[in-house]
Order: structure tokens, then C-alpha cells, then sequence
């Protein structure tokens, strides 16, 4: 990969402001990208509209920004993409991959079992819909053999992916497209060979990888950071209340999360300019040094 340019990308869902936790993300993927010279893109996973707070997206933009976190050409946006799903879609359909379920949920919980991603999906209606009256998700068939990758900080990973997942969901019974092909087709489209986010997602990485494989993708390198926790060990999000970062003051969270991320800032860079502090980033950013693991705690100092 040496002689290739480096594309990272952070893509947050626009479910709310940005916090301490998605800071790692953005920080840590931007500066993996940056000291290798690489290019950095943003990409607002927009997808899932219910799930969408109006706002959200440029209030993620103006925080970046107040961040010194700046991205490359233009912020990609899902909900603005519809065409290249579906052609995604269609690929997988041609090739067979793909059948229609109309499968509930209230089924699945009675009588599938728990796998590495919620229920495991038995393949009720891989020879034709239990419930034709229903409307119908599309699911792609998983194969029994076994996604291996070596995620740069998890180190080797492997998942049999129909053992553990089972046939997955790419778009759901009301149309909207899954994450795991969104952003599938989305990291290909941007050119991503560099993909840096919290560890909650290495349990997707197999299906995506799959998913690449299916349609003639190249699958990008992985690095899976430790997420943050509150005390109670739940991860921080929108969801659980974390609070927005302070667009006025980023000091004294980035200098949080570069510690977070194992570096060592000066004490004294954390009332200085955010700039300034991504400056001293740059220079002395030294992946080797993320702690391992799944998750950290929150630390107080923020
Ligand atoms: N949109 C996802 C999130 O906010 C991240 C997706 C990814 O990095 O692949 O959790
Ligand atoms: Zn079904």
C-alpha cells in the first residue's frame, strides 16, 4: 500500500451533535489519514431518514471545522444517493445473491438464536416468501465459509458469517437501504482504502468485506478503536445523552482525546487553539500508541 495515496473518511449519522466518543473517531481517522499525506473525506450516513435530525449534519460540519479537523472536497451525503444503492442492488440481483423476506421480527425472536449481530437469520424464505401478502426486506445470501481480516489494532479477526449472522438485510421492508451496503458502496465510490471507527463496528467489518467481495470492491484496511464508555460500561451516544462538544472551547476535548488515543499532550495545549493542538498532533501522532481493547472510560478531565 506504500506507494498508494491514503484515503480515510469519517461518517457520522446525523442522529445528533457530535460528542466526546464520535471525537475519537473523527480525530483518530483524520490524523491516520493526514501523517501519511493522505486525503481525508466526510460522509454524512444520512441513510436511515427516521433516524435524521434536521440540523444535525451542518451542526457535525461546524464543529469539525471548530475542531481544525477539515476534510477533503465535498462532504458525501447518503440521502442523496438512492441511485447507486439501487445499481448495487441490481448488481447483486443479477448474480443471484439476493431474495426477498418477509420475515418479522416477532418471528426471529421466537424462534432464531442470538449470533455475533442480533439473530441469527435461518433462511426461512430463501426458496420463496413465508408471508407473500407482506411487505418484503431484501436479504443477501451468506455463504458457510469464513471472512478473515487483520484489523491494524484488534489484530486477526474472523467470522463464519452464515454460522453467526446469517442471511443479512441490505434493504428493509420500508425501502430504506441497510448501513452494511450504504456504506459498502459509498467507501468504494470515495475511493476509501483506509477505514478508522470505533470497535462497536468490527462486527459489521465481515459483512462488509463480504459484501466487497460480491461486488468486485477492494477491501480497505481496518483499524477498530477502543470505543468509550461511561462508568456503567455503556458506550457513549446521542442515544444515551453524551453531551455535544463545545464548538467554543475544543481545547480541552481534543487534548482529552488525543490522551484517549494513548498520546501525550503538553498539559498547556489544552486551552490552546485548535489549530495548535492539531499541529502538535501531527507531528507526534503515533498509532502504535492507541491503548487495545474493545472499550475505555469515559475520562474525567473532559
Ligand atoms: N455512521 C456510523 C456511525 O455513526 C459509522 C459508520 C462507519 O464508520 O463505517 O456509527
Ligand atoms: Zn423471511
Amino acid at each position: 500500500m506504500s506507494d498508494k495515496i491514503i484515503t480515510g473518511r469519517f461518517a457520522p449519522s446525523p442522529s445528533g451533535p457530535l460528542h466526546f466518543g464520535s471525537l475519537q473517531a473523527a480525530l483518530a481517522s483524520f490524523l491516520e489519514a493526514r501523517v501519511r499525506s493522505g486525503h481525508w473525506q466526510v460522509r454524512i450516513e444520512d441513510v436511515d431518514t427516521p433516524r435524521v435530525v434536521v440540523g444535525a449534519a451542518d451542526r457535525i460540519l461546524r464543529t469539525l471545522e471548530a475542531y481544525g479537523l477539515y476534510w477533503d472536497g465535498c462532504v458525501l451525503y447518503q440521502s442523496q444517493r438512492q441511485d447507486h444503492y439501487q445499481h448495487a442492488l441490481a448488481q447483486l440481483r443479477a448474480a443471484g445473491w439476493l431474495y426477498p423476506c418477509t420475515c418479522s421480527r416477532r418471528k426471529l425472536a421466537q424462534h432464531a438464536r442470538i449470533g455475533a449481530a442480533g439473530w441469527v437469520y435461518p433462511g426461512w424464505c430463501r426458496t420463496g416468501v413465508c408471508q407473500p401478502e407482506c411487505p418484503a426486506a431484501l436479504r443477501v445470501r451468506a455463504q458457510p465459509r469464513t471472512i478473515r481480516f487483520t484489523d491494524r489494532l484488534q489484530g486477526e479477526k474472523s467470522q463464519q458469517l452464515e454460522a453467526e449472522v446469517g442471511d443479512f438485510v441490505l434493504q428493509r421492508a420500508d425501502g430504506i437501504i441497510a448501513y452494511q451496503l450504504a456504506v459498502v458502496v459509498d467507501d468504494a465510490e470515495q475511493g476509501i482504502n483506509q477505514v478508522v471507527r470505533g470497535s462497536d463496528l468490527l462486527d459489521s467489518t465481515p459483512r462488509q468485506i463480504y459484501l466487497q467481495q460480491l461486488l468486485q470492491q477492494p477491501t480497505p484496511e481496518y483499524l477498530h478503536i477502543p470505543v468509550v464508555v461511561d462508568a456503567q460500561g455503556v458506550k457513549l451516544s446521542k442515544q444515551t445523552g453524551a453531551l455535544a462538544l463545545d464548538d467554543e472551547h475544543p481545547g480541552p476535548a481534543l487534548t482529552a482525546a488525543l490522551r484517549f488515543l494513548g498520546q501525550q499532550p503538553p498539559a498547556e495545549l489544552a486551552h490552546a487553539p485548535a489549530a495548535t493542538i492539531i499541529d502538535w498532533a501531527f507531528t507526534h501522532w503515533r498509532s502504535e500508541c492507541i491503548p487495545t481493547g474493545l472499550a475505555r472510560n469515559a475520562p474525567d478531565e473532559r
